[in-house]
């Protein structure tokens, strides 16, 4: 495997101007033009905003990225507004079926008649950072589908990236991931075994890098132990 991946695509000039779901949807698409990233149709986003809801309230927000919409092409349509305070209320819940859960995801759209948002929504608004991105990476799967993925993780990247076991997408997933995003507040990295990469921050150019940091820094693990 290549230990090339291309550097950061940010441009100043072209995020100028962009807040919200307008500078989300330009990220993803960073995000999405190098498949070594994400490939089609996996991945999503989001980014955190106060907007007004129908009835002229002020509403904390989250901008989820739909299903079936691909990262390289997304638009500010492709993401959809879901009341945060609502979604908040989940980490109370012991547990949710899938059916459950997208139920209750449904009932927070901002707009009823909104696309679908991902399923992995909850792991997105559970995270107080204003801006996530989520790859399903192959540098990533390679790195995590090996045995002692967790041992990898800390060989590769100290304490600096977070790890946490592999279970299916969903409700479960999401409670563990801010459970030891919580107990290890300054990290911005988390590597889902068997399943992917989790970046965030405040910042939108950051949290981009610094998901093109972690999977270059994958593939260069990997790259280094196939040689010897
Ligand atoms: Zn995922």
């Amino acid at each position: 495997m290549s230990a090339a991946l291309s550097r950061s695509l940010w441009s100043r000039k072209a995020a100028q101007g962009l807040a919200g779901p307008g500078l989300c949807a330009y990220a993803s698409r960073l995000v999405g033009a190098d498949p070594r990233l994400v490939l089609w149709g996996g991945g999503n986003s989001s980014v955190k905003t106060v907007e007004t809801d129908h009835a002229g309230r002020s509403v904390r927000t989250v901008w989820v990225k739909a299903s079936g919409f691909d990262m390289k092409a997304l638009k500010p349509s492709g993401l959809t507004a879901l009341r945060l305070d609502e979604l908040a209320l989940l980490r109370g819940r012991e547990k949710m079926t899938d059916e459950e859960m997208v139920a209750y995801i449904h009932r927070c759209q901002l707009d009823p008649q909104a696309a679908r948002p991902s399923i992995e929504t909850l792991l997105h608004a559970f995270l107080p950072a204003e801006h996530v991105y989520h790859t399903h990476a192959d540098a990533i799967a390679g790195f995590t589908c090996a045995p002692e993925s967790e041992r990898r993780t800390r060989d590769a990247f100290g304490g600096k990236v977070l790890w946490v076991p592999y279970v299916r997408p969903g409700f479960q997933l999401s409670k563990w991931v801010i459970e030891v995003v919580e107990r290890h507040p300054e990290a911005r990295a988390m590597i889902l075994d068997k399943h992917g990469a989790l970046t965030w921050g405040e910042d939108a150019r950051r949290a981009y890098e610094g998901m093109v940091t972690l999977t270059r820094a994958a593939m260069g693990y990997q790259f280094a132990r196939a040689k010897t």
